[in-house]
């Protein structure tokens, strides 16, 4: 993967010529799907950087921010209170952090179950925000209904339900679809059963056109199955290596 050296100018420069090789890739990768490159959104996934990584990004124009931590989430979104960005929340997320995420989250990607639609819903009226909600959708084709799997996500066949229960709460919206591709599976494989539920939620609810899937490693195969959202953090930050996460 094409990531800037340690050591070669600023941090921002570095991030800014990450930021130049992403694009280039993500233009090519929209060209070869028959795509505009501007159909695609970039979310940097900053968790185990710091909030000063985020102004660097927002000052490079990236306006989306994702993180999978509740903790290390907040304490960014204070940090950055003054900047104009938004948070998406993209990790696996307990009921009980529904209250702190309903603070700071724009976009919460990893809604998989109705229970933590309901606690989300009540959470956001609460703290008067309006929160989109994605339904994580687990990809694994091992993965029987009813399981979450390890990384979270609801069964496809239960998608449905779940966008249900965020269309059912006021103060929720439901923007559309959020999945990992499950490691060992060909990630174009299950970037096509992702866009199969997406339009059979978005026939339901026809706002609901977010297709959140792809990362650093497989965003050309997100791209050519309809990815609108990528979540990208390794190819713009560098390798988390030995930080945690
Ligand atoms: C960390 C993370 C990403 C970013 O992954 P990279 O491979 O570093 O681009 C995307 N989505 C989720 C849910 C993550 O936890």
């Amino acid at each position: 993967m094409s990531v800037a050296e340690e050591g070669s100018g600023t941090r921002a420069q570095r991030i800014a010529a990450n930021l130049r090789v992403l694009g280039e890739r993500v233009r090519t990768a929209s060209e070869k799907a028959g795509r505009a490159a501007d159909d695609v959104a970039i979310v940097a996934v900053t968790k185990t950087y710091p909030a000063s990584d985020v102004r660097i990004l927002a000052e490079l124009g990236i306006s989306d921010i994702g993180e999978n931590r509740d903790q290390e989430a907040a304490a960014k979104a204070a940090e950055c209170g003054d900047l104009d960005v938004r948070w998406h929340f993209v990790g696996q997320l307990q009921t009980n952090k529904a209250r702190s995420v309903a603070q700071y989250a724009d976009v919460v990607h990893s809604v998989d179950r109705v229970r933590l639609a309901s606690a989300l819903g009540s959470r956001a009226r609460a703290a008067e925000r309006e929160l989109t909600c994605l339904v994580q959708v687990n990809l694994d084709p091992d993965a029987a209904a009813g399981v979450l799997g390890p990384r979270g996500g609801v069964h496809p066949g239960d998608a449905a339900a779940v966008a249900d229960a965020i269309a059912g709460e006021s103060g929720l919206t439901v923007g559309g679809v959020m999945a990992v591709a499950p490691r060992g599976d060909d990630p174009a494989n299950a970037f096509e059963r992702l866009y199969s539920v997406a339009s059979a939620i978005r026939d339901r609810y026809p706002q609901a056109t977010v297709i959140s899937a792809g990362m650093s490693g497989d965003l050309v195969a997100a791209v050519e199955h309809g990815a609108t959202h990528l979540r990208i953090g390794t190819a713009l930050l560098g390798d988390r290596g030995s930080n945690v996460g």
